[in-house]
């Protein structure tokens, strides 16, 4: 970690820094600092702050690796994994979600984060191998064309399991390219839609 920082103590700085109202519409301003996730139109939401951080903590992002966003949302998420990374690769299926998530984090400053507007279940392959992968919507299962484009020794976080509930995963890829699954509890996110995902 860069100036001998912790990582909480960078986490703490970003939370800090990154105010939430700024991701939201509106008349959803007033809740914005509920550690609770919220309304961001077409039936989706932006992530609970807290799970937003343990997501992150999760990734353990170096300041070189190039991470793999599924689900951009409004952004919020998306900053963070960006004050980590070298470059912030991100996908989100809905337009109006992502225009209104560039419009915000380049008000903000960010440089480092390119967009794409499709099916993230397929992945982001162009720019593949990924050391990160965060994906911030549910799959049916462990989404095979995220894994493929994870680097040997790289790490994913993910929820996977029913649409009603799910479990949070780590996924780390070993130097053998082993699969090493880790449960960090249970979680409620909106669902992974698309072709390699439930199958869609
Ligand atoms: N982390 C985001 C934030 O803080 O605002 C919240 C993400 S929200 C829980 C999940 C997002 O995943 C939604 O914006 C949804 O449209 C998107 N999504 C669902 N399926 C997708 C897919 N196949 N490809 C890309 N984005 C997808």
């Amino acid at each position: 970690m860069s100036n001998n920082k912790t990582l909480n103590e960078k986490i703490d700085e970003i939370f800090n820094k990154l105010d939430r109202k700024h991701f939201l519409d509106e008349e959803f301003k007033n809740y914005a600092y509920l550690d609770r996730p919220l309304p961001i139109g077409h039936e989706q939401t932006i992530s609970q702050p807290s799970l937003v951080v343990e997501m992150t903590k999760a990734l353990d992002i170096n300041k070189d690796n190039k991470v793999l966003e599924i689900g951009t949302g409004s952004g919020y998420q998306t900053a963070f994994l960006a004050e980590f990374a070298s470059e912030v690769f991100t996908v989100e299926r809905i337009e109006e979600l992502s225009k209104k998530a560039q419009k915000r984090l380049k008000e903000l400053g960010y440089e480092n984060i390119h967009f794409k507007i499709g099916d993230g279940s397929e992945g982001w392959p162009e720019y593949s191998p990924y050391d990160r992968i965060m994906v911030t919507a549910s799959a049916g299962k462990l989404p095979d064309k995220l894994l493929s484009q994870l680097k040997t020794g790289g790490k994913m976080v993910v929820p996977i399991g029913e649409e009603t509930m799910q479990e949070l995963f780590l996924i780390e890829k070993n130097k053998d390219d082993d699969i090493i699954k880790k449960s960090l509890g249970f979680v409620k996110f909106v669902k992974l839609h698309g072709q390699y995902s439930w199958g869609e």
